[in-house]
């Protein structure tokens, strides 16, 4: 059975924002859609996902890691297991977006871990943003982890977090839509860059101290 085309073009025109903004690179990153009670439409293995088709995207079954349908014939993205573990943990949700953030990579490279709570943006819809220590790419260990993170609603006292970050490995987002879920992962990618900008200047003033920002002359025409 075919996706229906909502699902579909909401996929197709995730994957082209996360590219548009950047925020993937090569075939990295990869998005599903929750189609019933039974299935998932998710990206491809080794495809853009700037550049994906309706016949590129593929069909599998909730709590199973095959067998899937696609038109094209292509596999399921090799991060199948995170899909998986999420929308089993959050069947409430839509949809499971995941992207390699490149500041986000940055910043937990160099052991940085940002605080949502520090920018009124995140503040406000990312309060929390666990992060989670590196593990394997595609392993059921590291699917099982960022899931728990998700569902963690400490006693029932807090909303669970809707995003988390990855050592060394962006970030994975949920929401009610691929739209709701690349907002998120964007936000991560705002914070991290943030986060980063502040130490590049913090650490530049600890070397040179506070410089002066040289301001044009005025002209004598005073045009
Ligand atoms: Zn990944």
């Amino acid at each position: 059975m075919d996706a229906p085309v909502s699902a579909t073009d909401a996929l197709i025109a995730a994957g082209r924002r996360l590219g548009s903004r950047g925020l993937i690179s090569a075939a990295e990153g990869n998005l599903s859609i929750r189609l019933d009670g039974e299935r998932l439409l998710v990206t491809p293995t080794g495809r853009r996902k700037d550049e994906l088709t309706a016949d590129d995207l593929v069909i599998v079954r909730l709590g199973h890691e095959g067998p899937f349908s696609s038109r094209s014939g292509y596999r399921p993205t090799s991060d199948l297991a995170i899909h998986l573990a999420v929308h089993a943990a959050r069947p409430e949700l839509g949809t499971v977006a995941h992207a390699h953030l490149p500041a986000s990579m940055a910043l937990t490279l160099a052991g940085e871990v940002p605080d949502p709570t520090a920018l009124p943006e995140t503040a406000y819809h990312l309060p929390r943003l666990p992060y989670l220590p590196f593990g394997e790419m595609g392993s059921r260990e590291l699917a099982d982890r960022i899931a728990a993170a998700l569902v963690d609603d400490r006693d029932g006292t807090e909303a669970p977090p809707s995003a988390v970050l990855l050592e060394r490995h962006g970030a994975v987002a949920v929401g009610r839509d691929p739209e709701e879920a690349v907002n998120r992962l964007e936000l991560v990618e705002v914070l991290c860059r943030t986060w980063r900008d502040a130490l590049v200047v913090r650490a530049a003033r600890a070397t040179v101290g506070n410089v002066e920002t040289p301001r044009p002359e005025k002209s004598k025409e005073g045009a």
